[in-house]
């Protein structure tokens, strides 16, 4: 009859097996749902976006007040030279007032040249930040539907591990598998340790023959010296 001990850790490679695929299908839920580069390059773009908005506002503000503002010149200037107006006094003030209208037009073109410098940065970046969003859309939909695949495998060996699980337990004593379970957190998923050449493997603490004798003879579960596992020969 196999020692229970070999038995314990049969049944532990299964328990560190169904572990490590449970440990992976965590982080592959966190990082299903944590998908901070696409959120990073949304947030990036709309950044964009509202800097990018006053400048348009400003640029067509300024494009419709300098029409307004040849419009009214022109208007003026044709009434000045039309021989309608004869007054010099009246003359003479509309001359004031095209010229500071022409001034004004001066003053919001050299803004307008400003603004359209800006409207064309903010229209690069603007551009810059839709094609990093493509892009990283682009490999989260990749890298997603890998994590999807790699999840729907873990989970298939999962269930055949427990089912695995289920039939090795059922070999092993009650007292045995209830003593393993207990010590299961305290010695990290790792409660059995294989003895070779009577040294315990996970600690390496040589055993007494006292204790060899037992573990070779497999009547009962022998703790190791140093660490304290259920020793079981491999
Ligand atoms: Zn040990």
């Amino acid at each position: 009859m196999t020692a229970q001990a070999t038995l314990l850790y049969q049944l532990q490679g299964v328990d560190v097996n169904i572990a490590k695929r449970r440990q992976r299908l965590k982080e592959i839920t966190t990082l299903l749902a944590d998908d901070k580069a696409t959120a990073d390059a949304r947030a990036a773009l709309t950044q964009a976006e509202d800097s990018l908005k006053p400048w348009q506002v400003r640029n067509r503000d300024l494009d419709l007040e300098i029409k307004g503002l040849i419009d009214k010149i022109k208007t003026t200037n044709d009434m000045l030279y039309s021989g309608k107006v004869r007054n010099p006094k009246e003359m003479q003030d509309m001359q004031h007032e095209i010229e500071a209208l022409q001034k004004r037009q001066s003053n919001l073109e050299d803004e307008l040249l400003e603004v359209m410098l800006r409207v064309e940065e903010g229209q690069a970046t603007l551009e810059a930040a839709q094609g990093q969003l493509k892009q990283v859309m682009a490999v989260a939909a990749g890298s997603k539907m890998d994590l999807h695949n790699e999840q729907e495998r873990l989970a298939g060996e999962v269930r055949s591990l427990e089912a695995t699980r289920g039939a090795a337990a059922q070999l092993i004593e009650p007292t045995a598998l209830q003593k393993y379970e207990s010590m299961r957190v305290a010695k990290r998923g790792q409660p059995v340790a294989l003895m070779v050449d009577e040294g315990c493997t996970l600690c390496g603490v040589q055993q007494t023959s006292n204790i060899v004798l037992k573990v070779r003879e497999g009547r009962e579960l022998v703790p190791c010296m140093g660490c304290g596992r259920i020793l079981a020969l491999p």
